[in-house]
């Protein structure tokens, strides 16, 4: 059988080869960039597909207990507010699965719906068409392709889920010179292949010079300027925010660059376009960016613990009573693969940034990270 690796170069690949023939290395960021964003052949645009069919599945796919109890909280959270007009803004919505869970559990908040304006940020125009029809029943809803879209006169209830380990990287390496940048060349054979810039990187003034050679670090300017803009935003219009991701508070070494292609991983440059890229998520990085916009961090906190405060096990419980024997199985191992340690519970994470004085629901006090 012919393996991912040897099958011949995609469009994409075909025409990075041809920029880096050009222009020369480009670095992981700018790789990112294309392969899941070029606007005809990269991976978000032409191949996404989410789900048990598709590449990979994600919190809202697997139990619709997550975007139910997020859509509660953040109900919850409105009315502790004092119930203003709000923008309820998902940044990377996806196949639309948690925002149509999330307006199915908060129909009976009390003028919840009609407070809200909803606002979704997708670049892919795919994605675009399958969240219109899954979220038919959502009223006042507008599409944008960056957060600096929407409007900013109003609180914002925000969501993230998975949409950061989607940004692009960049990734330093140690060499007994400083830290070098990892890049995308070409080998012979005018196929994509991993390597390093001559010189150590300018950007390696701000990494730890203590790390041995050979260690690899990785720097995400662009989540960085994602969460500058949203920070400044909850300062000046209020409200709150979930980010939710795979990833740890602090950066650990070693390249966290994956690639999944039918829920298999494969090697990253692996068939750019056809396959999705994703990395590990730093959160004390984000967490410090809020804070010195005045505004208050908690987490990240474990998702199985977030989601076990919110009542994930009162939740399942009742959809269990109503369910067939098979449905319950299937319910229950939904729930069991969000919570439990050996599936997303740990690994996952939720952190929550407000500009507003009561506790986010599912957190409690002084758990922020430094
Ligand atoms: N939140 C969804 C989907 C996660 S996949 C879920 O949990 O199922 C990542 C999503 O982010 C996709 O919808 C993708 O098209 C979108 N996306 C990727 N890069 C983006 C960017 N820079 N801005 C906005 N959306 C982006």
């Amino acid at each position: 059988m012919q393996t991912l690796a040897t099958t011949p170069p995609t469009v994409l690949e075909t025409r990075i080869a041809a920029l880096i023939e050009a222009d020369g290395p480009i670095d992981v960021a700018t790789f990112m960039t294309l392969a899941l964003g070029h606007p005809t052949s990269g991976y978000y645009p032409a191949h996404a597909r989410l789900g048990a069919s598709g590449d990979f599945v994600t919190a809202p796919e697997i139990s619709q207990i997550f975007g139910e109890l997020i859509g509660l909280a953040l109900a919850d959270a409105w009315r502790t507010a004092g119930a203003p007009a709000a923008r309820l803004v998902e940044l990377g919505p996806g196949n639309g699965t948690l925002l149509a869970d999330l307006w199915r559990s908060t129909a009976k908040v009390a003028g919840f719906q009609t407070a809200l304006e909803v606002h979704l940020v997708e670049t892919s125009p795919t994605l675009r068409l399958l969240q219109a029809e899954r979220l038919a029943p959502v009223e006042r809803l507008q599409w944008h392709g960056d957060l600096t879209e929407v409007p900013a006169d109003r609180p914002l209830l925000l969501v993230a889920n998975e949409l950061f380990d989607a940004l692009p990287i960049r990734q330093f390496l140690k060499e007994a010179t400083g830290w070098h940048e990892i890049e995308v060349a070409l080998d012979a054979d005018r196929r994509l292949c991993l390597g390093r810039t001559a010189r150590p990187s300018p950007l390696g003034a701000g990494l730890p010079a203590e790390l041995p050679p050979g260690s690899v670090l990785e720097l995400s300017p662009a989540r960085e300027a994602l969460m500058a803009d949203l920070a400044e935003r909850l300062r000046a219009q209020g409200g709150l925010a979930l980010i939710i991701d795979y990833g740890e508070a602090e950066p650990t070494p070693g390249s966290t660059l994956q690639a999944v292609y039918r829920h298999q991983k494969v090697a990253p440059l692996t068939r750019p376009g056809e396959v999705d890229l994703s990395s590990r998520v730093a959160f004390g990085p984000l967490a410090r960016i809020a804070r010195e916009k005045g505004l208050r961090v908690f987490g990240p906190l474990p998702q199985g613990d977030f989601l076990a405060r919110l009542g994930s096990g009162l939740r399942l419980a009742q959809l269990v009573r109503g369910a067939t024997a098979a449905q319950a199985a299937a319910l229950e191992a939904g729930h069991r693969r969000l919570t439990a340690s050996d599936g997303m519970g740990t690994l996952f994470k939720v952190m929550a940034v407000t500009s507003w004085p009561s506790l986010p629901p599912g957190f409690v006090a002084e758990e922020a990270v430094a």
